[in-house]
């Protein structure tokens, strides 16, 4: 790639490609595989990323809301669409829009049943959550009579699959905990099956799950991060390739004699003759200010220099008093070898959330 001249997110979808076909070769011919491309495929562009994914034969794709899936039709992609998060405000766009509601609660299934039959839908696809332990989104499995009373009472709705999602599945210390999750989907969905008369689909594993649960596979899978090309251990981020660059440039060097300060709240005070430089990408872009001040870095011609002084809205100063370069010559924030999980770590985050964080005013580059 020709080096950045300005502050770019560079997306790699030869390492999309890879990190597809290396989860998708774990999975049973059958099982499906359904790509997580919500806030904005995590932060590398929905639409270029579901189009990618759409020419390798991907199954189908999950979104958190509605205006997310909206995106995605206008932009041509025709797989179904899981919508994780519908709001009862967006129930009608859904239907428009062939979308497929995740209904998770007894509030957001009557209102769908209402505006299904009203929209005079028969068998519209939607998808039943069951909490299994996350606590977060999902019926009681003590519901499941009562859930499919009320889907036995319409031909409006027709259950595609029944799902729950994993709270720890890519913590070992925690497999005990994940294998009584999964146990209990598998009652909630064989009593839930029985009940509706039918066998809709089945999936709890998210990337971890998938890695580390191959028994939890069931009928699909909901890959997100992996896509992305972190596999949340070392053994799997080795096979997988970070499919994000964040690069930018030097716009100035200062050099700072003793005792002058830096930036804003003069909270950087030079303790000997020092050289900075300025970077344009700040807090406004997802460079958080929990980065300054000596605790995030860049990598500059093959060395790391530390974030020094608060991070202002468009621009961070780091420390290059032993780096050889010059104004204008390439920064990288992120790459598959400086990662975002790196990064992220020096501030006590993870990788989903800096990648997620790019701002949209970066340009995004595809290669
Ligand atoms: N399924 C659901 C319901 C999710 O909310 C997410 C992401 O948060 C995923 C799957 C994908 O998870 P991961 O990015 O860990 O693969």
């Amino acid at each position: 790639m020709p080096k950045a001249q300005e502050t770019i997110l560079e997306i790699d979808l030869k390492a999309l490609t890879h990190n597809f076909k290396h989860i998708k070769s774990k999975l049973k011919e059958n099982t499906k595989f359904l790509a997580v491309v919500k806030a904005f495929a995590y932060g590398s562009d929905a639409v270029e990323i579901s189009k990618h994914l759409q020419n390798l034969n991907v199954d189908c794709f999950a979104v958190a809301y509605t205006h997310e899936g909206v995106a995605l039709r206008d932009a041509g992609i025709t797989k179904p669409i899981l919508v994780l998060h519908p709001h009862k405000t967006n129930l009608e766009t859904i239907i428009n829009r062939c979308l497929e509601p995740n209904l998770y609660s007894f509030d957001i299934l009557h209102a769908f049943l209402t505006i299904a039959k009203e929209h005079k839908q028969t068998h519209y696809p939607v998808h039943i959550k069951f909490n299994t332990g996350l606590n977060r989104l999902g019926f009681n499995t003590q519901d499941v009579k009562k859930v499919s009373q009320s889907i036995n009472n319409t031909s409006s709705i027709k259950v595609a699959s029944i799902f729950s999602h994993l709270a720890a599945s890519e913590d070992i210390n925690e497999r005990a905990f994940t294998e009584n999750q999964i146990e209990k989907f598998k009652i909630v969905a064989k009593n839930f099956t029985k009940e509706i008369g039918y066998k809709p689909h089945l999936h709890i594993c998210n990337t971890s799950g998938i890695l580390n649960f191959p028994e939890a596979h069931f009928d699909m899978v909901r890959c997100g991060i992996g896509l992305y090309g972190f596999g949340n251990s070392e053994i799997e981020n080795k096979n997988l390739k970070p499919i994000a660059s964040l690069k930018s440039i030097i716009s100035q060097i200062h050099l700072l004699q003793k005792g002058e300060t830096l930036g804003y709240n003069r909270s950087f005070t030079a303790s000997k003759t020092i050289k900075t430089a300025t970077i344009p990408i700040g807090h406004a872009d997802g460079i958080g200010r929990q980065y300054g001040n000596g605790v995030g870095f860049v990598n500059i011609n093959g060395k790391r220099a530390s974030i020094i002084g608060n991070v202002c809205m468009d621009m961070i100063m780091v420390d290059i008093t032993n780096i050889d370069c010059n104004e204008g010559d390439e920064v990288i924030i992120f790459d598959s070898h400086n990662t975002a999980e790196d990064l992220a770590s020096s501030i006590n985050s993870i990788s989903y959330e800096l990648i997620t964080s790019v701002s949209r005013r970066i340009k995004r580059v595809f290669c």
